[in-house]
């Protein structure tokens, strides 16, 4: 049977047949172009179901005016290669008329949450992410459905949203999957240059310094943690730091002072690139 499908319709079939042999569905919404992150939360959802659910559609209304949704890089015939290899059981690649026709006018928003760090600096951008998975869960009506923690706020905000709004699903977080010498993966990367790769590490150097220092030489003070991670960040040169915070899991508010579970959560523009990562403190 084909395993991509594109419309609602045939997405909700397919379920019902499944949900009918008494199948657990895992789901896991990516913007494709996969690569070791989105590998990683579908075999978790394999391991943990028995009918897995992948959506690839990159979507309009989490991206600014200014930002990359045009060269967002696509390729759906390798993703669909790689999803085959992974016995994948569906692939949900809607259009953006399947999602938005014309005259959609109803939009969720996670207050407070949306409107620090990321949001800060990408005003709209987790109304258009809780939308999008509130409509795709909706859609799914998965019993568990997976995220990484490389978009930890996005997790948090989503759990959040979950919880707010009584959705029936599971919300699973999956941990960062890096490259060899510590960058995030991520679909962006491609984006980089051998030179702004190269440069892209220091967030994670960044991160990684804080964490010694907290573990390691017992600092708790959060303005001396933030301003030694500054100091890593302009140390490199050619890297604009848009936020380096430390914030509490539970709520994303700002502590003083470390204590149990902590995120640190860094953004990092090279050039036109824009690089998110963060480590947990838990
Ligand atoms: P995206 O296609 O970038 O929207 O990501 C789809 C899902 O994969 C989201 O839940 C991301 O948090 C997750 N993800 C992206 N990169 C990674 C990574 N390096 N490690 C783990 N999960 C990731």
């Amino acid at each position: 049977m084909e395993m991509m499908v594109r419309r609602i319709e045939e997405v909700r079939e397919r379920i019902r047949y499944a949900r009918k042999k008494g199948k657990v569905i895992g789901f896991v919404p990516t913007m494709g172009y996969l690569h070791k992150g989105h590998i990683s939360l579908i075999r978790r959802a394999k391991e943990e179901c028995d009918f897995v659910v992948v959506s690839i559609f990159v979507n309009p209304t989490q991206f600014g005016p200014s930002e990359d949704y045009n060269r967002y890089p696509r390729d759906i015939e390798r993703d669909k290669k790689i999803l085959q290899d992974e016995k994948v059981d569906l692939l949900f690649v809607p259009e953006v008329s399947e999602i938005y026709p014309e005259g959609y006018k109803t939009f969720v928003n996670v207050e407070k949450y949306s409107e620090i760090l990321e949001g800060k600096f990408r005003p709209g951008h987790f109304r258009g992410v809780c939308t999008i998975v509130l409509k795709l869960l909706n859609i799914v009506q998965p019993d568990k459905s997976y995220f990484g923690w490389k978009d930890a706020q996005q997790l948090i905000i989503i759990k959040k949203m979950v919880e707010d709004l009584n959705i029936p699903v599971e919300i699973v977080g999956c941990e960062t999957i890096r490259e060899d010498d510590g960058l995030a993966c991520s679909s962006r990367n491609v984006y980089l240059n051998r030179e702004q790769r190269e440069k892209a590490l220091c967030l994670y150097k960044a991160l990684k310094r804080i964490e010694e220092m907290i573990k390691k030489e017992n600092v708790n003070d959060c303005e001396k943690l933030i301003a030694e991670g500054e100091k890593v960040i302009k140390k490199e040169g050619g890297v604009e730091l848009q936020y380096l915070e430390i914030v509490r899991i539970s709520d994303l508010l700002p502590v003083e002072k470390i204590e149990k579970d902590v995120i640190v959560l860094g953004a990092i523009k090279i050039g036109d690139v824009r690089l998110i990562d963060n480590l947990r403190i838990e």
